[in-house]
Formats: structure tokens, C-alpha cells, sequence
């Protein structure tokens, strides 16, 4: 295909080179013959290496060069194109007077593609007479390398140019994303912005350090580059530029390095100073800085575009992932760590007004991978069900059930219909045979459940009426501590009074560092209702227990996980994979196995040492009679996982 490219500069050298590459006619086109000699030269470079690293042979690079044409006249470089790839200076103005000349230069049925980076398609198409011959074709820096090239639709463009241009990424082995709409920034500029805007923000009014920020991006978020390093790496000049013509207020540290000349790595001076290399990071500096809240605007951004129906969720990370190394993709990071916590990160904040269909989603209980539908569907999507104050959700690939108390609102309180809708789902669970593990969390990030509901608990004013409900709580969660498979509780958020006796009753307890946890009643002036006055003694001895009560304290996850409270606390973006790795753990486990187990581990405190020993021993007897005995010691003398069947 005879193609012509606008701008030689370092973009359009590098789709030049690419496209002579694979087999493509190319014209290049700037505005002054040095311009174009430098461009030349770069491509003669690049080629050359890859005549060294034996990638093509010497007669092929020259091949390709005797492909690339350059002019300085417009007309001469676009006099027989089939697609004109415009990659000049990202400036509006420009660019409507640029394509208004290639409407008249070109061959009246050529395709007229721009490389912008954000600017509307569609103005663009407009300057011209053939607005449906018009397309965006964003490639990435450097074209030769970044595998994604995004096709955008303008309000004009017909399919046929479309097809047209998505072919012609393709023919360069790129992977394309159909852009289906002109949105500001499209995709990848668009959900990208926040990343660094963000962190300039953050930085500027709250004083945390860059180090810390870059840190905790690269390290506990998994991008290859912090903010600030990438924003020196872009230019601070270009970054500038790109807020202003998006129209967005520009950070003052933006405007301070601008004053003072530090574009970036390019002057060795930016956000950090390159005299010495690239600046040093170790993991542990961005311990102080929670990812979410870089991420929560980006996956904010992201989700709009879903909501606008501009590509698919699947699109959009997979143009993300490649065009942007962001990992995984905002879209499944937005499943990952909850939407209901994405959306609580959103809450009050500054910047970034939570899209609608984030809340749209939480109300209808679509949380993500825990709850089995997100942004995409989960394993255990058909086994998914909401029970009144209860999401319960079954994952029959890894057997555990999660029950998620569904009133984030109210910081997952606990009502008498809490009760009862948990005594039911714990009848159900026991009986399925496939559930092997139960872990119990709270919906949204800000509580696991922060006690026992108080508007309901006036109501039952009479005191016997009040006695009538802490008796039932009790039961029902005596009913969760016997119940004969493992329970793990996610303590996602604050964790007090009625909350944490749900989580005693469990056997195990995982919190993120970030909770605060207490058996805080005596502050109300009530004392606890629901068993936590006897199972804290139990757990952690008299004393303990008595301080813990007596003085209502509220501990962080570290103190109550080293009290021996908790199983452990970590870190709060790990706590997702944490807790689910735990409980996938469990559910491996030979089920009779562990039943047995529980049982004796929860009679150990209470029954006399005779007794519990003779249970023992008839547990030992009786587990000897299940298949799952023999495939323990067979897997073991195999060297492989043993696969539990529970019979
Ligand atoms: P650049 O400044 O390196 O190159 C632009 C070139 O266009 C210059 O050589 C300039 O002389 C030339 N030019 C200006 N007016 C011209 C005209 N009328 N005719 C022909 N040439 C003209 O810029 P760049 O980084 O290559 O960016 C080009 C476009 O690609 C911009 O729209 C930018 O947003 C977009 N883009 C850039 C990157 C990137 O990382 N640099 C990535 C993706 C997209």
C-alpha cells in the first residue's frame, strides 16, 4: 500500500520506518528538509540495530529504506496515497489546517488518519470534505515497539474507513483497539490521565513525598514506572501541554518546573534530578501510600467509558494493558480489589465525581470477583445470590462460599433480620456439598461491620425483648462456630462489638492492616451480647480479654494480630489475594478431615481432658474408614496434591 506520513519527528519517523517495514510505499513528509534528514537518520539507526541483533538482513534494511521517500512538499508526499498518516504537533489549530490541505492534495478516495494522542477526530474530519474518509490511528512511543495501536471512530467516519484502517494496523503486526466513539483523550490517554494528575495533586496539597508516591505505584500497584519518573521520562513540557489542552487546572508543581526549565529526563532535571541515574526506590518507601488512591480515578475514568459504551470492558484493558503497561487492566484490577471499594475510594473526593455506573453496580450487589460479577462475569457468577441483608456467592472451582453483608451503607450493622438471613444461609451451606470453606467479609472498604445496628436495638426497647435477640445472636453464632466446615472471617474494614463477636465465632480472622477492631460495648455503657465476653476468655485468656472489654480499645490489625486476636493483618491491597489464597487453602483440605478436627479443637477448652481424649481417639478411628485417608497417603508417597473428594 502506498502510504504518506505527515511529521518526521518522533513519531512519525517511527511509523515511517514501520510501515516501510512491512512492505508499505512511504512518503515522508515535514516542513524542512533537516527535519527530514534527521528523521532519515534515526531510521537508518534503528534499522541498523536491527541488522545487528540479526533481526533482518542488510539487504533487507536497505530495502526498506529505498521504501521511504521524503519531501518537503505536501502535495508531492500525498499525490498517491491510499492512507495519509498525519504526525505533526499536537495542536488543533494545526492539525484542522493540516488536513484541510491534504483534503486537497490527496487523491480524492484516500483515507486521512491522525496520530493525535487526544484531540477530537471528528474536528479534524470536519475541516475537511471527506469527513467519512477520516479516522484517528494512535500509535505509541516508539511505533516500532508498543504493540497497540488505537483506531478511533469520529462522528463521521464510515465503516469502510474504519475496516480500512484497523487493516492497516494489523498489516503492521499491531494489535488494535476500536475506539467507537471520539471521546476526549479516547481510551488509553483518557484512563491514563489520572495517573500522573493524581499523584501531581496528592503531592502539591498534601505534601507526600514523591519518593513515596512513585514507591508505592511501583511496587504495591505493579506499574513499571511511579508517576513522577514517568512524568520526567514524557516530559514535564508535554505533560503541560496535555493538561492545558485538555482544559484541566495544571498542578503547581507542573508550573514551578516549568518556570524553572525542568522538563525532565531529557534535561536531567525534572521531578527528580537524573545526574546520577535513574532515581532510587526502595519498596518499603511507599508503605505509607495506599495505590487505591491513584487507581480509584483511573478505574473511575475507565468505567465511564464502559457506561459510554466507547469499547468493552476486555477493550479497555487489553489497550491499557499494552499501551500503557498498566497491569492487568483497570477494568479487572476494579474486580480485584471490589467496586464497591473503588467506589468508596471515590466518595467526597476532590478530583474525580464517582461515575454512575459504579454506584449502579454496587446497589445491584456487582462487587467484582468476590461476588462473582463485576466488569466481567466470574467463575461462580451462576452460583450467585443476594438473601436479604446477605450476598452469597458459591465458587464451585475452588469450593468456598463467600457470605458479603450487603449494608455498606450502614457500615454492615447488624439487624435481627442479619440474624436470621445468616442462620438461614449457614442451613444451606451446610447441607451443599461443594461448598468446603466459608469466608465471611463486609461489602465496601470501610467496615467489616461496626456492630450491632443501634436504630434497630431501640425498638426492642423491653429489656426481656433485648435479652430475646442477644439470645438468638448468640445462637446463630454458636450455630457459625460449630458449623462443620472451615470459616475464615475477611475483616475488610473497622471491626467492633457486634462485628468482632461474628468474627470470634469464626475459626480464623484476616484483617487488612488499615482496620481498627474492638469489643467496644462498655463505651456505650452495654456490655457485649453476643458471646464476646466468653469467647474473647476463650481465645485469649482472662486478662487480656478483661482489658480488652473493660477499657473498650480500639486496636490496630498489627496489635490484635500480635495479641493472637487475629490470624494476621496484611496489607491492604494484598488482602483481597490474602484472604482468598487462605480460604482456597482450607477447601483443599480432606473435609472429613477437618470437621473432625474443628470438632475436637472446639471441644478441647470445655471437656474434660478424659473425655476430649477418648473423642479424639474415636475421631482418629473413624477417620480411618474415608477414601480421602487413602488418597492423603497415596498423593504423599506420589509426590503430588492430593485430591480430597470428602467421602
Ligand atoms: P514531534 O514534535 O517529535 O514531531 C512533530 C513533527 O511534525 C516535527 O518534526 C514538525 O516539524 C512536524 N510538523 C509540524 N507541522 C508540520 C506540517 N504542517 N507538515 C509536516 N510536518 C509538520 O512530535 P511527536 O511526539 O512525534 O508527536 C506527533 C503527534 O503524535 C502528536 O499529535 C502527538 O500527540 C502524537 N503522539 C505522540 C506520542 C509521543 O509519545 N511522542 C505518542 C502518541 C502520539
Amino acid at each position: 500500500m502506498r502510504l504518506a506520513v505527515i511529521g518526521a519527528g518522533e513519531m512519525g519517523h517511527g511509523i515511517a520506518e514501520l510501515a516501510a517495514l512491512h512492505g508499505h510505499e512511504v512518503a515522508m513528509r515535514d516542513v524542512k528538509q533537516e527535519l527530514l534528514d534527521r528523521g532519515m537518520e534515526r531510521i537508518r539507526w534503528s534499522l541498523g540495530k536491527l541488522v545487528e541483533k540479526n533481526q533482518i538482513r542488510p539487504e533487507q534494511r536497505d530495502e526498506v529504506l529505498a521504501r521511504i521517500r521524503v519531501t518537503t512538499d505536501l502535495a508531492q508526499a500525498t499525490r498517491d496515497a491510499a492512507i495519509v498518516i498525519e504526525a505533526i504537533f499536537e495542536d488543533l489549530d494545526l492539525k484542522k489546517r493540516v488536513f484541510r490541505e491534504l483534503d486537497r492534495a490527496a487523491p480524492k478516495d484516500a483515507i486521512l488518519a491522525s496520530n493525535t494522542s487526544a484531540l477530537p477526530i471528528t474536528n479534524m474530519a470536519r475541516a475537511t470534505k471527506r469527513p467519512h474518509k477520516v479516522v484517528g490511528m494512535h500509535f505509541f512511543n516508539p511505533p516500532m515497539l508498543m504493540p497497540l495501536v488505537e483506531v478511533i471512530r469520529a462522528d463521521t467516519t464510515d465503516d469502510a474507513t474504519l475496516e480500512a484502517a484497523v487493516g492497516l494496523a494489523k498489516s503492521l503486526g499491531k494489535t488494535v483497539v476500536v475506539v467507537k466513539k471520539d471521546v476526549p483523550g479516547f481510551i488509553t490517554t483518557r484512563v491514563l490521565g489520572p495517573y500522573f494528575e493524581e499523584a501531581a495533586w496528592i503531592h502539591d496539597t498534601e505534601r507526600v513525598p514523591i519518593e513515596t508516591i512513585d514507591a508505592a505505584m511501583r511496587f504495591r500497584a505493579g506499574f513499571p514506572m511511579g508517576p513522577f519518573e514517568l512524568a520526567d521520562q514524557v516530559g514535564i513540557d508535554v505533560l503541560h501541554h496535555l493538561i492545558k489542552n485538555a482544559n484541566r487546572p495544571v498542578p503547581r508543581s507542573v508550573q514551578t518546573l516549568i518556570e524553572e526549565k525542568k522538563f525532565g529526563r531529557k534535561v536531567d532535571e525534572g521531578y527528580y534530578s537524573y545526574k546520577g541515574g535513574r532515581p532510587t526506590l526502595r519498596p518499603e518507601m511507599g508503605s505509607g501510600f495506599d495505590p487505591i488512591r491513584i487507581l480509584a480515578p483511573m478505574i473511575n475514568e475507565a468505567a465511564e467509558l464502559v457506561a459510554l459504551d466507547v469499547a468493552s470492558p476486555a477493550e479497555i484493558d487489553e489497550a491499557m494493558r499494552l499501551g500503557t503497561a498498566f497491569p492487568d487492566g483497570p477494568l479487572t484490577m476494579a474486580d480485584k480489589v471490589g467496586v464497591d471499594t473503588v467506589l468508596s475510594a471515590l466518595r467526597d473526593h476532590p478530583r474525580s465525581k464517582p461515575a454512575a455506573i459504579l454506584s449502579e453496580m454496587v446497589a445491584r450487589g456487582d462487587l467484582g470477583a468476590k461476588s462473582g460479577k463485576g466488569f466481567y462475569q466470574h467463575r461462580m457468577e451462576r452460583e450467585m445470590m443476594a438473601q436479604g441483608t446477605l450476598l452469597i456467592a458459591k465458587d464451585p472451582a475452588t469450593h468456598v462460599a463467600t457470605i458479603t453483608i450487603n449494608r455498606a451503607d450502614r457500615l454492615n450493622t447488624l439487624t435481627p433480620e442479619f440474624f436470621e438471613d445468616l442462620d438461614r444461609a449457614l442451613g444451606e451451606l451446610r447441607a451443599d456439598e461443594t461448598v468446603r470453606c466459608l469466608m465471611i467479609t463486609g461489602s465496601g472498604d470501610r467496615a467489616f461491620s461496626a456492630g450491632a445496628d443501634l436504630t434497630s436495638f431501640t425498638e426492642v426497647s423491653k429489656a426481656f425483648k433485648v435479652w430475646r435477640s442477644s439470645r438468638r445472636s448468640q445462637e446463630v453464632f454458636l450455630r457459625l462456630a460449630n458449623f462443620p466446615k472451615p470459616t475464615v472471617a475477611a475483616i475488610n474494614g473497622h471491626c467492633f462489638g457486634g462485628g468482632l463477636e461474628l468474627a470470634l465465632a469464626c475459626d480464623f480472622r484476616i484483617a487488612a492492616r488499615r482496620v481498627r477492631l474492638g469489643q467496644t460495648e462498655v463505651n456505650l455503657g452495654l456490655v457485649p451480647g453476643a458471646g464476646g465476653s466468653q469467647r474473647l476468655v476463650r481465645i485469649l485468656g482472662q486478662a487480656k480479654a478483661k482489658e480488652l472489654v473493660m477499657l473498650g480499645s480500639r486496636l490496630t490489625a498489627d496489635e490484635a494480630a500480635s495479641l493472637g486476636l487475629l490470624t494476621k493483618a496484611v496489607e491492604n491491597e494484598a488482602f483481597a489475594a490474602e484472604v482468598r489464597g487462605f480460604s482456597e487453602r482450607l477447601a483443599k483440605q480432606a473435609p472429613i478431615a477437618i470437621r473432625l478436627a474443628k470438632v475436637l479443637l472446639n471441644r478441647a477448652i470445655d471437656t474434660p481432658i478424659d473425655a476430649s481424649l477418648e473423642m479424639e481417639a474415636m475421631a482418629f478411628g473413624l477417620v480411618t474408614s474415608s477414601e480421602d485417608v487413602f488418597e492423603g497417603l497415596q498423593a504423599f508417597l506420589e509426590k503430588r496434591e492430593p485430591k480430597f473428594k470428602g467421602e
